[in-house]
């Protein structure tokens, strides 16, 4: 495989990164998943507008005008022949001697990578998939994507081990997200119900979109905090993200949602995302 390492194309096994990055030591750098569907990017813009917002809050630069980079995706893209997967992209504060404090002079670090695998046709979407709930364990700025991603991991295996699928993660007694993905429930009244956004949680950009085409169709969007006993008394719970577009939630913490099975509105959205990204990704 090719990956992308500060500007240039290179095989992945010599692909070099400082020990003294600070996105190794500190954690201190933001990145972004984007979908390949039919060999071209999808949604990438909002991905590319939410780099430019992440690296902002943190007071970061990026090594290559981000309005550059989408063409250095494509053409990783292209070395790699990817008809279905990801683009990881990971942009770090740089190398410099160890200090908490944010260094002067570090040059910026740009890497990324692809993973090849299907996204238009998975299990998860035919099937659905199960959730625990868990205690949000991570930081107030949920809004920034950054690479500090241990706690999410740890619920995330935690879910696994309890043979569920992910954790749906809980403040205060309200759902925050998934630990991947946005969370989302339908009412028995066929209200769709998600988070209003905040820094409590991610602004996902497949949320957006899909937002968007729900209101296009009709449906009726409640941007609210939901409990999981809402949510598990629900006719539908579906989560969405880049690299799983919408996924129907047919458990939570052992209790089947509406039938236990993947509903007619968390379908069709789906549906409708994969349809809408297709026509505009061209
Ligand atoms: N929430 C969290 C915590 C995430 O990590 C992600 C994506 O990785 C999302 C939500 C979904 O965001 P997007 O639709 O932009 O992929």
């Amino acid at each position: 495989r090719i990956v992308y390492v500060n500007g240039a194309f290179v095989p992945e096994e010599d692909a070099k990164i400082s020990v003294f990055d600070r996105g190794f030591l500190f954690a201190d750098g933001v990145y972004e998943v984007s979908t390949v569907l039919d060999g071209r990017l999808i949604d990438n813009p909002g991905h590319m507008a939410r780099l430019e917002r992440s690296l902002n809050e943190l007071g970061m630069g990026s090594p290559v005008p981000v309005a550059e980079i989408p063409a250095l995706m494509e053409e990783l893209v292209a070395r790699n022949g990817v008809a279905e997967g990801m683009v990881y992209l990971q942009v770090t504060r740089g190398a410099a001697d160890r200090d908490f404090a944010f260094p002067k002079d570090a040059t910026p670090s740009l890497v990324m990578f692809t993973q090849a695998r299907s996204v238009a046709d998975t299990a998860a979407a035919r099937d659905g998939i199960k959730v625990i709930s868990a205690p949000d364990m991570r930081w107030a700025r949920r809004d920034i994507k950054t690479v500090q991603l241990l706690a999410p991991s740890m619920m995330k295996q935690k879910a696994k081990d309890a043979g569920a699928d992910d954790a749906w993660m809980v403040e205060d007694g309200f759902v925050t997200e998934g630990t991947s993905n946005n969370a989302y429930i339908v009412t028995k009244a066929g209200s769709i119900v998600t988070r209003q956004l905040s820094t409590a949680i991610l602004h996902g950009i497949t949320r957006a979109a899909v937002l968007k085409l729900a209101r296009e169709a009709q449906l009726k969007v409640e941007e609210r905090p939901f409990t999981i006993a809402e949510a598990q008394d629900a006719a539908e719970a579906f989560y969405t993200s880049a690299s799983s577009f919408v996924t129907p939630v047919v458990e939570i913490d052992g209790a089947k949602v509406g039938e236990g099975r993947p509903g007619p509105v968390a379908k069709r959205l789906r549906e409708l995302y994969i349809e809408a990204a297709r026509a505009e990704a061209g």
